[in-house]
Formats: C-alpha cells, sequence, structure tokens
C-alpha cells in the first residue's frame, strides 16, 4: 500500500459544519481521481488519508491532487505500526542510498492520546539519518525534511510537502453561473469562485453566425480545463451574432457593449435559475475597460435579478495574468482566436452611462423575445472534468 495525507486548513475551522465540510473534500477526491481507483479515503484525525493499492498511481495522481481545493498541502508517505523502533526501521528502509546535503526532521503528534513526543522523535530520527547519510541537520533551510505524523496505532513518515490550492472544497458554497468569454479574466474569477466553494455553471456567449466555431473550440478548450478542478460541469454556449447584429443595427453606437452586456446578464439569468446557481460571476475590474467604469458597471447590472460576483474587481492586469499563470489558464486564453466582428465594437464606447438611459434605448428593441430565443438555442457541452 501506498499513502497520501493532505491537510486541509480552513474547513477546520468551521465548528459546527466541520463534518460536513470534510465529507465534501473526501467525496471530491474521490471523484477527481476516479481514474485511479481503487482507492480509498478516509478522514484520520484532521487530514484525509488516501490509500493506493498500487504505488505509481501515487505518483500519478499529485498533479490532480493540486487542483483540488480545500487541500492546503499534501505528504506522499509510507506506513509503519505506531512506536519509535518501527519508524526507525521504516525510514532506514525507505532511504536507500537516497543522499542529502542538509535535513530537519518535522515530526507531529496528531493524537493527544499518544504516550510519545514528537521532540522525542525529532532527535531520535535526527541522529539514525545522521550516521546513515552523514548530512548535517539544517532546521532553518534543509535541502530535505522528513515528515513524520503520529497518530496512536500508526504512523506515517514521507519526504516531501506538496502544496495544494488551499480554499474550500468546490460545492460546499452551492452553485453560480460564470460568463466565459475566450479572454484572460473571466476563467480566473471562475476559479476563485471555485476556490471559495461554488461550482461553477460556464456560459458562453459566441458571435455564430458571424464567427468562426474557433473561438467556441477556444471557450471549450478552457472550459473543460476548469472543469478539471471541479470534477466536471457544464458550458452552454449560446448563440449571439444576430442580437449582436441587431443592437449593431439599431441602437447608438456608443452604447452597444453596454446594450450587449445588458443582454448577456438576462439570458445568463435565466439558464443560471434553470440548473439552480445562485448568482452570476464575470471576469470584471474596475475601470479596466471602458464597459467597467463605476457607473457603466452600475447601469449593466441593473438588467440582472440576481446577485452578481466580480471576483476581480480590485485586481490589476499585471495581477490578473499572475494568477491565469499560476491557475494554468494563461497560455489558452491568449491563444489568438479569428475576430471577424470588428463592425460590433464601437470605436467611441461610452464611458458613463445611467441605467434609464439604456432602458429606454432597450424599449425599442424586442428585450423578450431575444433573452427566449437565446435560451432556447442555447447548446450544452458536457465537460468531463479528466
Ligand atoms: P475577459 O478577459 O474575461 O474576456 P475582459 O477584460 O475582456 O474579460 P470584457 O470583454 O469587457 O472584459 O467582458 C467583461 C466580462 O463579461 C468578462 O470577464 C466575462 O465575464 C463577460 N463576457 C464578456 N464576453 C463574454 C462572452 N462572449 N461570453 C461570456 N461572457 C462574456
Ligand atoms: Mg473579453
Amino acid at each position: 500500500m501506498q499513502h497520501i495525507l493532505c491537510h486541509y486548513g480552513e474547513i477546520a475551522l468551521k465548528k459546527n459544519n466541520r463534518n460536513w465540510f470534510e465529507q465534501a473534500l473526501i467525496k471530491n477526491i474521490e471523484r477527481q481521481l476516479k481514474d485511479y481507483a481503487p482507492l480509498k479515503a478516509h478522514k484520520l484525525a484532521g487530514r484525509v488519508w488516501i490509500e493506493f493499492a498500487e504505488p505509481h498511481r501515487r505518483e500519478a495522481v499529485q498533479p490532480l491532487l493540486k487542483k483540488i481545493f480545500g487541500v492546503v498541502n499534501f505528504i506522499p508517505c509510507e506506513r509503519v505500526e505506531a512506536g519509535l523502533d518501527k519508524l526507525k526501521a521504516g525510514v532506514l528502509t525507505a532511504l536507500g542510498d537516497y543522499k542529502f546535503d542538509s535535513f530537519a526532521v518535522r515530526a507531529k503528534k496528531c493524537e493527544p492520546q499518544l504516550a510519545l513526543g514528537s521532540q522525542e522523535v525529532n532527535e531520535a530520527i535526527g541522529r539514525l539519518v545522521q550516521e546513515k547519510t552523514g548530512s548535517r541537520v539544517d532546521l532553518e533551510n534543509p535541502q530535505t525534511t522528513i515528515h513524520i505524523e503520529m497518530f496512536h496505532d500508526r504512523f506515517f513518515f514521507g519526504f516531501e510537502k506538496i502544496a495544494g490550492p488551499g480554499g474550500l472544497p468546490v460545492g460546499v458554497a452551492g452553485s453560480v453561473a460564470g460568463l466565459l468569454s475566450g479572454g484572460i479574466d473571466s476563467p480566473v474569477a471562475c476559479l476563485r469562485m471555485m476556490k471559495r466553494g461554488c461550482r461553477v455553471l460556464f456560459v458562453h456567449f459566441h458571435s455564430a453566425p458571424f464567427a468562426s466555431e474557433q473561438s467556441l473550440d477556444k471557450t471549450l478548450d478552457l472550459a473543460e480545463y476548469l472543469g478539471s478542478f471541479q470534477g466536471g460541469g457544464l458550458l452552454l454556449a449560446v448563440p449571439f451574432g444576430e442580437i449582436q447584429r441587431e443592437i449593431v443595427a439599431k441602437a447608438p453606437e456608443g452604447y452597444r457593449v453596454l446594450l450587449y452586456r445588458r443582454m448577456m446578464l438576462r439570458i445568463a439569468e435565466v439558464l443560471a435559475r434553470e440548473y439552480g446557481s445562485m448568482g452570476l460571476v464575470t471576469g470584471e475590474s474596475l475601470s479596466q475597460v471602458a464597459s467597467q467604469t463605476l457607473s457603466n458597471l452600475a447601469s449593466i447590472e441593473q438588467a440582472a435579478t440576481l446577485p452578481i460576483f466580480r471576483p476581480l474587481i480590485g485586481m490589476d492586469k499585471v495581477e490578473i495574468v499572475k494568477e491565469a499563470q499560476a491557475f494554468g489558464t494563461y497560455e489558452t486564453s491568449i491563444r489568438p482566436h479569428e475576430d471577424c466582428c470588428s463592425f460590433m465594437v464601437p470605436r467611441h464606447p461610452k464611458t458613463q452611462s445611467r441605467a434609464e438611459e439604456l432602458e429606454r434605448l432597450e424599449a425599442n428593441l424586442p428585450v423578450d423575445a431575444w433573452v427566449e430565443r437565446g435560451v432556447k438555442e442555447t447548446k450544452r457541452h458536457v465537460l468531463q472534468g479528466g
């Protein structure tokens, strides 16, 4: 058997719901590692312990664990029976010819009833490793750290503690609909909501029949990747080109984008309700572009009745790009896609607006019929989550 011990942080603080949060995390781990079955995930004194029947699987799942929100860090490890002698024997065998200049031992007592103290274990294992390898102890900046986690009936030890993404397990906060473009910002916004425990339903508006399928392909790739952080999901693709064309024909140029956004929110909100989502998410960041000035954000959002979450509102572009790189969405987001719809983009967009102005313009547009058509023509793509 091979093992991984996962640590979670914030969940442990939620006193009354703790058990429910832990079960959610275990369920997500089992779902997202399903291709590596048979594995078993158990709760073990404030940790999740994963057992693998086959050794190589423990290595293979590590990239996947880095995508499971709620996991703060994890230690690939070996298990021995409780007691210093068994531990020493286990560590000696595992060390083999492993060489390092410096090391530290960090033992943790995970259950209070254990008689053995962690300092005693640190010293005993430290001496043993020093004798066996000739390396020096360095508690400040060790090349290798030997992590030992002690329970009353078993000890685990491993040579590496790997950072997870932190946050809360996807699903514990409910579901939101993420407006996903092919750009840099909205994928990061969706991931930030996932990290706070939301399952995200992805909604994309594409300019068919005026743009090629390519832009949809790119968003599908992004959605697939985002889905791998939550074990799958759905991308709802709404054909929006016809609505854009009609807005271009019937409304003053400077207001176009604001009217597009209001239509997107209306359609997204119907879809969100249909799928049980409690809010909408966008990648908007204050003053980043003309449509994201304070007054435009305010007059756009009047079109929706669900709450709108904008996790990037206070971030600048450099920060968002950095986060996109860290999450792994950046490379796909910057992939060029054919932009055939330049006639839809105004040269002089309004930077200030009031909701009443936009409502007046919409009084001449078949808004309800557009919403109905958009919802009806929406195509559903099932994400694999792998
Ligand atoms: P992004 O990088 O996410 O495209 P952006 O900075 O380019 O964002 P805008 O194009 O003004 O900003 O869009 C603002 C937000 O509106 C996006 O972050 C996204 O949430 C939503 N949005 C824009 N276009 C679409 C689309 N075609 N489909 C779905 N959502 C969209
Ligand atoms: Mg964009």
